[in-house]
């Protein structure tokens, strides 16, 4: 009998480490919040022990690209990310994040899709009302290119001034010394969309000098889906900064199949060496705030909520619009400040984008919407169900790799993404033949199925347990991490 105690030991499972080789038969030994032994753990004394005959056993999943920077303090029990087997959270996407906060009577429409609780001064006062708070499950942050701009210029709707550029540098700096992992860029929305490549070029090399990325959420994902790609691409050719295309798309069916060649365009920059990768969550529809300019250009449109006719949360722009007689980009107009769904997808061309080996899956999930896109509750498990047990578009451990081992790499987030000793027990625990996302998009707030334990940095968080602490940490980007 070993006498080093453990704290937990998840028996009998079928272990999958994350970096995509095949699964063994072992038990997982867990200690002080981390992974401490794998193999037949027969012999140990265990605090506690956890059936998982049957059942997988895999790195908590990383979701790349969320919105959940203020929910961590306004709903942090978290339940649409734990309840699909997500343990890190990558935050502050789209050019939108938690901080810095505006200079007074500066505003963004796009900062409606975090939530209601004002933003805050600067990376550091977050981070410490994160640490505060405790998060349900880790979070990494990246602060987003429009904050920078509402903080910095007296006019964020212009070009900067070069004072006001140093004082963008400076507070993208200031930002990742407090642990940011990088910034993001929202180019389709205002005002990130006024930068021009001097202006992200600038930042991009900011970023680049300590080790961190930009993620971009590129200027149209539409007719100039193509142009759109290149552009950020040679923001990270030229800068050096490693760069990610967020929920990668081609909108409109005019503008299907371009993604052949957008991901050409990725596999010709990574060939020459630009550290490039990409994310998709796994539906043909999108979601953002309603946009006036697109009711007549995409004929299903789902309204999620709105502030002046909350009751419109659920319906469709065009019955909305037949009710009350007006077209529908009147109706759109009334409706905002509003959230929609735009089904203008291909479901084939989401899954062959999601098959390109850079791909990670990020839920972009809105849970401040009343109605919100199902991905919030359900991405993850319907890439388990669909495309892996029904579509088998790839092996179930590929799959894991692309939720794990993949983004940790990306991200730089040490002893994360996989089953090994050493590293940090983050653990889902799924049954592979029923795993699957209930979410829709009539209920799109129902939890996944199959999903049975998931554990963050060795405590249980799904299903929850009463009066435990909340465990999730502040993750930091480790540059040895891509090593
Ligand atoms: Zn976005």
């Amino acid at each position: 009998m070993r006498q080093d105690k453990l704290d937990l030991i998840i028996e009998g499972g079928w272990v999958i480490d994350g970096l995509g080789g095949p699964r063994v038969r072992a038990d997982v030994g867990v200690a002080d919040g981390r992974i401490a032994a794998l193999g037949d753990l027969s012999g140990y004394i265990a605090d506690r022990r956890l059936d998982a005959a049957g059942r997988i056993v895999a790195p908590g999943f990383i979701d790349v690209h969320g919105h959940d920077d203020l929910m961590f303090v306004e709903k942090p029990d978290l339940a649409w990310k734990t309840s699909q087997g997500i343990t890190s959270v990558v935050v502050g996407n789209c050019g939108i994040s938690g901080a810095p906060a505006p200079l007074p009577g500066n505003h963004a429409a796009a900062l409606a899709l975090l939530g209601e609780s004002p933003l805050y001064a600067d990376m550091d006062a977050y981070f410490a009302t994160l640490q505060a708070q405790r998060p349900m499950i880790n979070v990494a942050a990246l602060v987003g290119h429009a904050n920078l701009r509402l903080a910095a210029m007296r006019d964020p709707s212009a070009q900067p001034t070069a004072d006001e550029q140093r004082a963008m540098e400076r507070m993208l700096d200031a930002s990742l010394a407090a642990g940011a992992v990088g910034f993001s860029t929202g180019l389709a929305y205002q005002p990130g969309g006024m930068a021009r490549a001097a202006e992200l070029e600038g930042l991009a090399r900011v970023a680049a000098a300590r080790g961190a990325l930009h993620t971009s959420h590129i200027r149209n994902e539409g007719d100039t889906v193509e142009e759109s790609v290149d552009e950020v691409l040679s923001i990270g050719r030229q800068s050096g900064c490693a760069t990610v295309l967020s929920h990668h798309k081609c909108m409109m069916p005019r503008n299907w199949g371009k993604s052949r060649a957008t991901l050409a365009n990725i596999d010709r920059a990574r060939a020459e060496g630009v550290d490039v990768a990409l994310d998709i969550y796994p539906y043909p529809g999108s979601s953002t705030i309603l946009i006036p300019e697109r009711a007549e250009q995409i004929d299903d449109i789902r309204v999620t909520w709105s502030t002046p006719h909350p009751e419109c949360a659920g319906r469709y722009l065009a019955d909305i619009a037949a009710d009350w007689g007006c077209d529908r980009t009147e109706a759109a107009r009334r409706l905002c400040p509003a959230g929609a769904i735009y089904f203008a997808m291909d479901e084939d061309e989401v899954r062959r984008i999601f098959q390109h080996d850079c791909c990670m899956v990020g839920s972009d999930g809105l849970p401040n919407d009343a109605h919100p896109h199902p991905r919030l509750w359900g991405s993850f498990t319907r890439v388990l169900g669909r495309y892996v047990r029904e579509a088998e578009l790839l092996t179930l451990e590929a799959a894991v790799a692309k939720m794990s081992a993949l983004p940790a790499r990306v991200f730089g987030l040490a002893g994360r993404g996989r089953i090994a000793v050493g590293a940090w027990a983050d653990i889902v625990v799924f049954d592979a033949d029923t795993v699957a996302d209930l979410a829709t998009w009539e209920a799109p707030t129902l939890p996944s199925a199959g999903v049975e334990r998931v554990l963050v940095n060795g405590v249980q968080v799904h299903p929850p347990l009463p009066d435990t602490p909340r465990p999730g940490q502040i993750l930091r980007r480790s540059v040895a991490a891509q090593a």
